[in-house]
């Protein structure tokens, strides 16, 4: 801890103690010992004292007790030589502090009882609330423990000016925060800022004029206090437990917006206690990391733009987004939906256009929570029924954040836009396919609201992962195809993840039905050998889904007894497949596309299928329009096996899948392939030619036929002879 801020706090402290001291001598002498003393309206007698010692202060002479123990609890002023640790004691002094300030409070009330207003708002008489009597205290404390309120705002000082003030405080409103407002700087004080810029104060609007000194922090922290003895169920006196809920529970800082007393150092030190930091506006030292506040314990010298921000933050409170802001309807009520033809006003991906989704980590300070920029023409700017490409980058910050899960939020993706009415989206990663209809377009979607849509939904679902997220969407080609590159490289970091895992070294695969609320039936069975079909999900990403999530669509399988070893058949796998396609599906096969093989849903990249003339297989993605040998096009074959069904002959898979050791095992792995699109070959090229060498059959890629030499089978069969195809010699694949 600083020893500046340890001088400061513990001199502040004495300045408070010895100012009440007096004050108590001359109040005696005037009122007697057994004058009754009190905030008005309330069973908590002087709540941080009664919630610390239990002492139920009533009386003038109860103040002797109290102040007895301040004595103690105060520590010597720090001298310059010595080197103590300062924390404790610094800390005793702050709650010294607090309770000398309630003393105070509580003799302001008997000589001036009409010196706060007794309601929820303020009077003609007075803008200062003072404590909140039992009455306002039930109905706004039930809101910090039933989730409406996280917690509030402590704001000691004044902004430079009202229109700062007043944008502090929309800010601090905008995220659920009370603001609990005292003390003044400069002859100024935020709750009077307010008042001048036409906001409404009061305890409705949740900015509460406690009162004009700093020593009003008291009703803050009082108010916190009776938070965990009347809804936390914790006993009076028991201090270790008040203090302890309200750090977990209370999302509670401190604002200090001006010059810092002494004074204001005592009370902040005494906030430390309850685990709430202080943030400034000023260049005071700091105080990072030593264990009692949630991370840092004072951060000064923030601008005021970034002051709520960074309070935020430093305060762990998760960000709450009640509503998804969108002009449409939203639910999952309209995943399913469908946008056709003469609808469609603006169409991106689905093969004509380049569509990317990209959700990748970012330092805190680079992140803007809420942030949502478009850059290139909007739905404003074309006519209906046009294309263009698109790009989302999703930037996410936390303190907890991993890189692991980036694949996980960026997989929601697809359910979280589809639910908006009026908009379709398929696939995921660089084969995404959204379509805005004209419906949505005249409500006033804007792509903007696909951001505004991550952002709140990503914070309802998981936010406790990460912090911030802000959005960025491109449309112009160039910067699309920038974004493209840079998610490419993420994408295959990602892959490579599980390149050297083998299904034998682990005992646990994982489930993925997320992909149900399309195909009811459809299970994925994710193994490190065999990720998932729509190439979001591998292995590790499923177990990282299941540790955030562990009601979630991705359930650990104990592989159990292997029933099959050629098919990959394993006994746990049947089993919870039964369960989980509700008996549509009782066997599937890991390994085989022929025997049992695992169902497809519409998101898969790639479709493999049986070419019986020639004893093999093709596949292909997503992104290849033209016809296929098996005489269907993808879409074609997404229509007829994509809807969860096993359907033996087809399979849809993963492109990274291809060159995975287990793929299609069970029907001569990779050495059966005889047809993929040219494009496809390019991009798995160094992959394929390492797999072909591991097989033994070093020019494996150049036997594969693709849309330049054959579009049927029989072309297919001549290209295989010429170049002397091993699947012409296995065993016969039916
Ligand atoms: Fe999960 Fe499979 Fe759907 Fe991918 S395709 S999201 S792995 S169910
Ligand atoms: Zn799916």
């Amino acid at each position: 801890m600083s020893k500046i801020i340890a001088s400061a706090a513990i001199r502040g402290a004495h300045k408070i103690f010895d100012k009440v001291d007096a004050k108590y001598k001359e109040v005696l002498e005037k009122y007697g010992p057994d004058q009754e003393v009190g905030f008005p309206n309330t069973a908590y007698y002087l709540p941080i004292i009664y919630a610390m010692t239990g002492i139920g202060v009533s009386k003038l002479q109860d103040f002797d007790q109290i102040l007895n123990l301040c004595r103690r609890l105060i520590p010597p002023p720090v001298r310059e030589k010595t080197h103590l640790p300062y924390l404790a004691p610094t800390l005793d002094a702050g709650m010294a502090t607090f309770f000398v300030e309630e003393l105070y409070e509580a003799m302001r009330y008997l000589e001036n009882p009409d010196c706060y207003a007794t309601g929820e708002d303020q009077t003609d008489k007075t803008i200062w609330l003072g404590a909140a009597s039992d009455l306002i205290f039930r109905k706004r404390g039930v809101e910090f423990v039933d989730g409406t309120a996280p917690g509030f705002a402590a704001i000691v000082g004044a902004a430079p000016d009202a229109q700062t003030a007043a944008k502090i405080a929309l800010e601090l409103q905008e995220k659920n925060l009370y603001v609990f407002m005292c003390g003044e700087n400069g002859g100024k004080r935020f709750s009077e800022q307010l008042a001048e810029a036409g906001v409404q104060v009061g305890w409705p609007t949740r900015l509460v004029s406690f009162g004009p000194d700093i020593y009003q922090a008291v009703f803050a922290i009082g108010f916190a206090c009776r938070v965990a003895m009347a809804f936390g169920g914790v006993k009076p006196g028991d201090f270790r437990r008040n203090l302890i809920y309200n750090k977990d529970r209370t999302y509670a800082f401190v604002m200090a917006l001006g010059e810092v007393t002494d004074e204001w150092y005592a009370n902040a030190a005494g906030c430390i206690n309850w685990g709430f930091p202080t943030i400034a506006d000023t260049p005071i030292p700091e105080v990072l990391p030593t264990g009692i506040c949630t991370y840092e314990h004072v951060v000064s010298n923030i601008p005021h733009d970034h002051i709520v921000q960074k309070a935020v933050e430093v305060r762990g409170l998760k960000v709450q987004v009640a509503k998804v802001p969108v002009p449409v309807s939203y639910g999952p009520a309209f995943e399913g939906e469908r946008v056709r033809g003469e609808d469609i006003y603006l169409e991106m991906g689905g093969g004509k256009t380049v569509a990317v989704e990209w959700t990748t980590t970012k330092r805190m300070e680079e992140v803007e929570d809420g942030k949502v920029e478009v850059v290139g023409p909007d739905v404003g700017d074309v006519k209906a029924g046009t294309r263009l490409h698109f790009a989302m980058l999703a930037e996410v910050a936390g303190r907890n954040f991993q890189e692991d899960f980036e694949p996980i939020l960026e997989r929601q993706n697809h359910h979280l836009i589809n639910q908006a009415q009026g908009i379709m989206h398929i696939g995921q990663r660089d084969i995404a396919w959204i379509r805005v209809s004209k419906q949505a377009v005249e409500k006033g979607f804007k792509l903007e609201h696909i951001g505004k849509i991550i952002h709140a939904k990503y914070h309802q679902d998981f936010g406790a992962i990460f912090d911030k997220v802000q959005v960025k969407i491109y449309t112009e080609e160039a910067k699309v195809r920038e974004v493209l590159e840079q998610a490419r490289a993420s994408y295959n970091h990602r892959d490579a993840r599980v390149e050297n895992m083998t299904d034998e070294t682990v005992d646990t695969f994982y489930s993925c039905t997320l992909c149900q609320s399309f195909a009811p039936s459809h299970v994925c069975v994710v193994a490190p050998e065999r990720t998932g079909l729509c190439g979001a999900y591998n292995w590790l990403d499923c177990r990282a889904a299941f540790e955030i999530n562990p009601e979630g669509p991705n359930q650990p399988i104990q592989k159990g007894e292997m029933l099959d070893e050629r098919y990959g058949q394993f006994k746990g796998c049947n089993d919870f497949v039964i369960k989980a396609s509700r008996q549509k599906v009782t066997n599937v096969s890991l390994y085989s596309l022929m025997v049992d093989p695992m169902t497809t849903c519409g998101c898969c990249e790639c479709i493999a299928a049986v070419l019986p003339m020639a004893n093999g297989l093709m596949t292909v993605d997503r992104d290849y329009t033209g016809m296929t040998p098996c005489g269907m096009k993808f879409t074609t074959l997404a229509g007829s096996v994509g809807g969860g069904a096993q359907s033996p002959g087809f399979l849809g898979h993963s492109k990274y899948n291809i060159t995975q050791r287990k793929f299609v095992k069970g029907d001569g792995g990779l050495a059966r392939m005889v047809w993929m699109p040219k494009r496809l070959k390019e991009e798995l090229h160094d992959r394929l030619v390492k797999r072909g060498e591991e097989l033994g059959i070093p020019g494996l890629i150049d036997m594969i036929a693709d849309e330049t030499v054959a579009t049927t089978e029989d072309e297919v069969i001549a290209y295989i002879t010429e170049k002397g195809h091993p699947a012409l010699t296995m065993e016969s694949i039916l």
